[in-house]
């Protein structure tokens, strides 16, 4: 049977133990269906991600018993192939230029009548601008993000209701417009996670997704691009977050449950194992 899953972290922290709880999940789950595991490393918002803490990926998979194939990818190395995607979509007619700050979004947000969210980077109010005001901004040398307008999407993908499969939640209705217009590359972040993750887990051959419920959102989006990009959606487990004792997600800068301090305190990876109920 072909199963092929990945861990695809990004480096902006140190992992924590919400994160050994999923590259475990995915890992045991490619042994178990006799299948590979992949990491990627997805570092391409520049602003955030830092080599140090793509060392510290490495370091603590490791010391987890974690294997994975070489060589990895790393995104950050690969831009000038994101870019051809942005340029095969730009040419379909689905990106606009979006010049608001991401302080400007969220005023303009919290005054739109229907309320806004703010998916992984996605809000859900048209920032379109004219034609004249975007070539004086453009002469201005204004700085702008590309955005995917989900209106010009579903025109080109049709109206066919999307699904995709979940392991523990079934077969999910896609919501096209649930990320809202999401960014496609910015100043920082030439090319966006949403973009480099699909492609990537195309390229990577990957059948499973195994990833954390907080990004079950994510894929709705992610579904639209595969489909406009004529990519296989692949097959999707959304587990549970790992709560700590107070019901709370863990955080990249909760230094008490980062792999390191944990493993500096002397912890084994048996004992991570068992806090993270996998044996
Ligand atoms: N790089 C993303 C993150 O660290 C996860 C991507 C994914 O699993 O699709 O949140």
């Amino acid at each position: 049977m072909n199963f092929i899953t990945r861990f695809a972290p990004s480096p902006t922290g140190e992992l924590h133990l919400g994160h050994a709880y999923s590259a475990l999940m995915a890992y045991e789950s490619a042994k178990r269906h006799n299948g590979r595991f992949i990491l990627r490393i997805e570092d391409t918002d520049m602003g955030r991600c830092r080599p140090e803490f793509t060392q510290g990926i490495y370091e603590d998979l490791a010391w987890l018993g974690i294997e994975w194939e070489k060589p990895v990818r790393i995104q950050s190395q690969h831009f000038d192939e994101y870019q051809s995607i942005i340029d095969r979509l730009a040419k379909m007619g689905v990106l606009y230029r979006c010049f608001k700050t991401r302080k400007e979004m969220e005023e303009a947000a919290l005054s739109a009548p229907h309320g806004f969210r703010d998916g992984i980077d996605g809000i859900k109010i048209e920032t379109r601008v004219s034609k004249a005001e975007e070539e004086m901004r453009l002469l201005r040398g204004d700085e702008f993000a590309l955005r995917l307008s989900c209106k010009a999407a579903l025109e080109l993908i049709g109206d066919e209701p999307l699904f995709f499969e979940d392991e523990s939640k079934g077969k999910i209705l896609v919501d096209p417009f649930s990320n809202g217009d999401i960014i496609i590359a910015r100043k920082d972040s030439k090319a966006s996670y949403h973009l480099c993750a699909v492609n990537d887990d195309a390229l990577q051959g990957i059948t499973n997704i195994i990833r954390g419920e907080d990004l079950l959102i994510a894929t709705h989006i992610q579904v639209v691009l595969q489909k406009l990009l004529g990519l296989p959606t692949p097959k999707y487990h959304h587990h549970k977050l790992l709560l700590d004792e107070n019901g709370k997600r863990f955080a990249k800068r909760d230094k008490a449950v980062t792999l390191k301090s944990l493993r500096e305190n002397r912890k084994t990876p048996a004992e991570i194992r068992k806090i993270v109920r996998l044996t």
